[in-house]
């Protein structure tokens, strides 16, 4: 596993070990799917997790989010032909391949003799199609114009915290994000057992993930996400993209899980 800071030394406590039992922190990004009760109306106000959960699946299948910016917002940082195949060619295929290899698994538990190779490359399928699809849909939602800047409130404490300073955070996200050999996704995560943030360098969209872990910020660093424009030089689109980041948006999403697991730990210590 490529995870640099969480918190290797966590002496989990028996309320932090029982929160492993528990499905809401099974699935990757299930903070995120956790939509907070007060955030389910009006639409306007649903924040990130809200606005993930109404447009990237939709009665009984995955959907590809509409962006909520013209494709030519990003720029100069991010230009307007690259998010459009980006978003439209390649995460539409995620969506596709997500849906599809659903399908093609319910189909195969109909059978009486299950093929072990097709079941193994179906679960691989199912893996990084799943991936492709939640990273690509918050690297969208976790993007908007005129953004960039630091995080302000809580999740600007616990980023230093973490990593001593909000300039040291974004140097050490930006030399994960460099490193990753091939395609792959840089991660600000928050693990939920132990209450901790940390930066997972991902290859592809699935290998390395840390299980439990909610993404609060993934930066995509296969080619398809900054050739057109830079090239081979990966660092100046990482450099160009804290410009877009919205601090607003993760910050909320920050402040959600916190308080889910605030509020799961009382209820525990209440059991
Ligand atoms: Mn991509």
């Amino acid at each position: 596993m490529d995870s640099h800071d969480l918190a290797a030394n966590a002496n989990l406590t028996r309320r932090d070990v029982l929160t492993r039992a528990l499905p809401a922190a099974a699935v990757l990004g299930a903070g995120l799917f956790a939509l907070p009760a007060q955030a389910q109306t009006p639409a306007g106000r649903l924040g990130l997790a809200g606005r993930m959960q109404a447009e990237a699946y939709k009665v009984g299948q995955y959907t590809l989010p509409k962006l909520t910016y013209a494709s030519n917002a990003l720029g100069p940082h991010l230009d307007a032909r690259t998010l459009e195949i980006h978003h439209d060619k390649h995460h539409k295929a995620y969506v596709d391949g997500l849906n599809k290899t659903i399908k093609s698994i319910a189909d195969l538990r109909q059978s009486a003799d299950i093929d072990p190779a097709r079941l193994a490359g179906l679960e691989r399928d199912l893996s990084f199609n799943a991936g492709g699809h939640l990273l690509h849909t918050l690297y969208w939602f976790t993007m908007a114009p005129g953004a960039g800047g630091e995080p302000k409130g809580a999740l600007a404490e616990a980023l230093t915290a973490s990593f001593g300073s909000f300039a040291a955070f974004k140097n050490y996200f930006s030399k994960v994000a460099a490193g990753i050999k091939g395609s792959g996704w840089a991660l600000l995560v928050w693990e939920p057992v132990g209450g901790t943030l940390g930066v997972c360098a991902v290859n592809e969209h699935d290998a390395h993930l840390i299980p439990g872990a909610a993404v609060l910020l993934p930066l995509d660093v296969w080619e398809h996400a900054y050739y057109l424009k830079y090239q081979n030089v990966r660092a100046d689109y990482v450099a160009a993209w804290w410009n877009v980041v919205n601090w607003a948006a993760v910050g909320q999403s920050f402040e959600a899980l916190r308080d889910q697991r605030a509020a799961l730990q009382k209820t525990l210590g209440n059991l």
